[in-house]
C-alpha cells in the first residue's frame, strides 16, 4: 500500500517452474509473467502436451490460488528454440516470432493452449498473448483458444471456461490502439523491453546502441500513458512486466502515471515495495503529469530525481 492507502500489486516474472521457490520467498502477490518459451529453448523437439501441462500445473499448484499469468510462446528473435538454427531472415525482431509464429504453426499452438487450459483446472491461471500488433491477430488467437476449449469439452477434460485472456502491449501500434485491444481482452500487460526497442528503433541485444535505450524517452512515457488510460476507461487492469517495473528509480513515476500492477524479476520486489510504501500518490501525480508533458529528456531526469527524494 502507498502512504495514502492505495493498494499496489507486485507480481513476479518467471522463466522455469523452479523459479517459484524464489517467487514465494519474495512475497509476490502472484506471477505476472511466465515466459513459456524457456521450456522450448535449447532442444530439438518441442515439448509435448503432457510435458507442458505438468509444468504449468506445477506452477499453478505451487502458487496456491494466487494469479499465474502464463504467456504463450514468445519464440523467435532473441529467443530461438535451437541456438544452432541458422537465421534465415535479416531482421528477426521484425520477423515470424511470438504470436505470429504461433498463428503460422496452429498445431504447435493448439498443443500449448490445450496444456494451458488443462492446467487452469488446478489454479488461478490467466493467458497472456505476446507481440500483438493487430485486432486480426487477436481475433484469430481467441478463435484458436475457443477451438482448444472445444476439443477438451469433447473429451470431457476439465478446464476453467472463464479463464482470463490478456494481451502484451509491446509494439507501438498496439499501444496507440490500446483501447481497441482492451475492449476484446480481460487485461493488458505492457512489455517495455520490446516497446522501447520498437519505438526507438534500438536492437535490445545490440551493445553498440544500448546507450540510446532510454525508458524515460518522452515517446515511451506517452505510450505507457495511452495504455493506462485505455485500461482505466474500459475497466481493464494494466500491468507493466518489462524491466521498467523492476527499476525502483522508476516506481514513483509509474505510480504517478497511474500504474497499480508491477511484474518483475523476484529479486527486485523488495526494493520496489520499499518505494511503494514510502510514496504518497497525492504528491506524486502533479510531478508525473509534468514529466509526461515534457518532450525534452534533459528536463525529465531532474524532475525524476526530485520525485525520488
Ligand atoms: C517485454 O518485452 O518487455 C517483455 C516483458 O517480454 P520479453 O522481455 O520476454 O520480450
Ligand atoms: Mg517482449
Amino acid at each position: 500500500m502507498t502512504l495514502d492507502g492505495t493498494a499496489i500489486d507486485l507480481y513476479a516474472n518467471i522463466e522455469v517452474p523452479d523459479d517459484v521457490v524464489q517467487v514465494k520467498a519474495s512475497g509476490a502477490s502472484g506471477i505476472g509473467l511466465y515466459r513459456t518459451e524457456f521450456l522450448f529453448m535449447n532442444r530439438r523437439e518441442a515439448p509435448n502436451e503432457e510435458e507442458q501441462f505438468e509444468a504449468y500445473k506445477a506452477v499453478a499448484e505451487a502458487m496456491d490460488g494466487k494469479p499465474v499469468t502464463i504467456r504463450t510462446l514468445d519464440l523467435g528473435a532473441d529467443k530461438q528454440m535451437n541456438a544452432d538454427t541458422e537465421r534465415t531472415c535479416t531482421n528477426p525482431a521484425l520477423g515470424l516470432r511470438a504470436i505470429r509464429l504461433c498463428l503460422a504453426e496452429p498445431q504447435m499452438f493448439h498443443i500449448q493452449l490445450r496444456a494451458l487450459l488443462r492446467a487452469s483446472a488446478f489454479g488461478n491461471i490467466k493467458i497472456l498473448i505476446p507481440m500483438l500488433s493487430s485486432l486480426t491477430e487477436l481475433r484469430q488467437t481467441l478463435l484458436l483458444i475457443e477451438r482448444a476449449k472445444q476439443s477438451l469439452r469433447v473429451q470431457k477434460i476439465g478446464f476453467n471456461n472463464e479463464i482470463e485472456v490478456g494481451g502484451m502491449i509491446e509494439i507501438p501500434a498496439a499501444a496507440l490502439c490500446a483501447e481497441a485491444f482492451a475492449k476484446e481482452l480481460d487485461f493488458l500487460s505492457i512489455g517495455t523491453n520490446d516497446l522501447i526497442q520498437y519505438s526507438l528503433a534500438i536492437d535490445r541485444t545490440d551493445d553498440s546502441v544500448s546507450h540510446l535505450y532510454n525508458p524515460l524517452h518522452p515517446a515511451i512515457l506517452q505510450l505507457i500513458e495511452i495504455t493506462l488510460k485505455a485500461g482505466l476507461k474500459l475497466g481493464k487492469k494494466v500491468s507493466v512486466c518489462g524491466e521498467m517495473a523492476g527499476d525502483s528509480k522508476l516506481t514513483r513515476l509509474l505510480l504517478g502515471l497511474g500504474l497499480r500492477q508491477f511484474s518483475m524479476h523476484p529479486s527486485h520486489i523488495l526494493s520496489v515495495k520499499h518505494q511503494v510504501l514510502q510514496s504518497d500518490l497525492v504528491k506524486l501525480v502533479p510531478t508525473a503529469r509534468k514529466i509526461l508533458s515534457s518532450h525534452d529528456s534533459d528536463k525529465i531526469e531532474p524532475l525524476l530525481q526530485k520525485m525520488n527524494l
